[in-house]
């Protein structure tokens, strides 16, 4: 058998969505999971238990597998570095992920390549925040550069007293300040890209954030002008090839009418991405198989959408704490939804799994996202809670 096999470090949902296109294709892959109960250990048999933020750890992972890859971006960077120092396949590897590491390096990045940033400066006090505030305008985002995830480590604030209030976020060290840009909505454009250099980017998505967390994204982004959507789409393959990236990223934006691009670069994420789990259904190639593939070097797979639109639902921890047990009402409800559970328990609001359903054309994204909507209620409120309210 001459078989690959893939590692993977970190064991949630993203660790897990690859393990059904790992077995398509016929690759074995393995889990260096956090913990027993984590997301991807009951879908993927190899799972071993280990702390990523361990480099002897790592290395005992990484050696008997062909390349090593992400479900998150926490490994420390000088331990990439060493491990790749070592001869350890590493895709992305610790030059490029850094930039979805660290946000002050990402906006350097983004300026260097000369790409729409949103106006930024690196701050190390209050004064510094006040001093961009007074010059950019107010309000302004104030952002942790590493370890934000669903809107944690993004606050805004409205004037030079609640910058104030904030003094405490400094304990950790320099932050990132941004213009609070005043987008008309966000999207994301997905890409993957393979050591060698071949890329491809899906269709520019529209994201919709509920409270700092991915919601719904609908694919493709209604009315997005044509130039706009090519110029999104040649921003994240370009990012892609500058910043050397593989595997798949998703460059997440906010839609800016009016600006010469039309829109700015928000965040890169150098991994699977919640703006990218329609693709499972809606897309000839998932983002998962396709990070499977650029990784190992393969050529990569038509990133074209099956139908002409699909919309995926997050459903989040809700009042129904027996999943399953919604899944009679929920498929009966709409045969043609497609349930993507991520073996998680139950707690309010956390992100347990999500519904695609696919479409012909973008005309029927607000009946898409009717019935994602409606099945996703069902599956985290339950069946009687439903009942009771329709
Ligand atoms: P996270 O790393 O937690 O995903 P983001 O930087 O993506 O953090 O910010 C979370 C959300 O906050 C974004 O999806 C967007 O809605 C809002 N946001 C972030 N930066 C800005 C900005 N400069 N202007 C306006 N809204 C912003």
């Amino acid at each position: 058998m001459t078989f690959p096999v893939i590692g993977v470090v970190g064991g949630g949902q993203l660790a897990r969505m690859m393990a059904p296109a790992a077995v398509a294709m016929g690759f074995e892959i393995r889990v260096l999971a956090e913990n027993e109960t984590v997301s991807a250990v009951s879908a993927i048999p190899r799972a071993q238990v280990g702390d990523y933020k361990e480099l002897e750890t790592l290395r005992r992972f990484a050696r008997d597998v062909d390349v090593l890859t992400f479900d998150h971006e926490h490994v420390p960077t000088r331990y990439l570095e060493t491990l790749q120092s070592e001869g350890v396949n590493l895709h992305p590897g610790p030059k490029a992920l850094v930039h979805a590491q660290d946000k002050l390096v990402m906006r350097a990045a983004i300026e260097r390549l000369g790409l729409p940033n949103p106006r930024w400066a690196e701050v190390t006090d209050v004064a510094g925040v006040v001093g961009f505030g007074d010059t950019a305008g107010w309000p302004v985002v104030l952002k942790t550069p590493r370890g934000g995830y669903d809107g944690k480590g993004v606050k805004v604030l409205a004037d030079a007293g609640e910058a104030a209030a904030a003094a405490d976020w400094f304990d950790a060290g320099a932050l990132l300040v941004e213009e609070k840009v005043p987008f008309s909505r966000e999207l994301a454009v997905l890409v993957a890209r393979s050591p060698s250099g071949e890329a491809r980017a899906w269709p520019v998505v529209h994201t919709i954030q509920v409270d700092g967390v991915c919601d719904e994204v609908l694919a493709p982004a209604a009315e997005l002008p044509e130039d706009v959507a090519a110029a999104a789409q040649a921003a994240g393959l370009r990012v892609a090839s500058e910043l050397d990236v593989t595997g798949v990223m998703a460059v997440e934006m906010f839609e800016t009418p009016g600006t010469r691009e039309g829109f700015m670069i928000n965040e890169l994420a150098m991994r699977p991405h919640n703006s990218g789990h329609w693709t499972i259904d809606g897309a000839v190639t998932s983002q998962f198989e396709q990070h499977l593939r650029a990784v190992l070097d393969l050529p990569l797979g038509d990133t074209g959408l099956i139908g002409g639109a699909a919309v995926m639902k997050n459903f989040l921890g809700g009042a129904n704490d027996d999943l399953y047990s919604a899944y009679p009402e929920a498929m009966s409800t709409d045969p043609g939804a497609k349930v993507h559970s991520y073996g998680k328990s139950v707690r309010p609001g956390r992100k347990i799994g999500h519904i695609n359903v696919v479409g012909q054309s973008t005309a029927e994204l607000a009946t898409l996202r009717k019935r994602a909507g409606r099945v996703a209620g069902i599956i985290s409120t339950g069946r009687q809670a439903t009942q009771e309210t329709s």
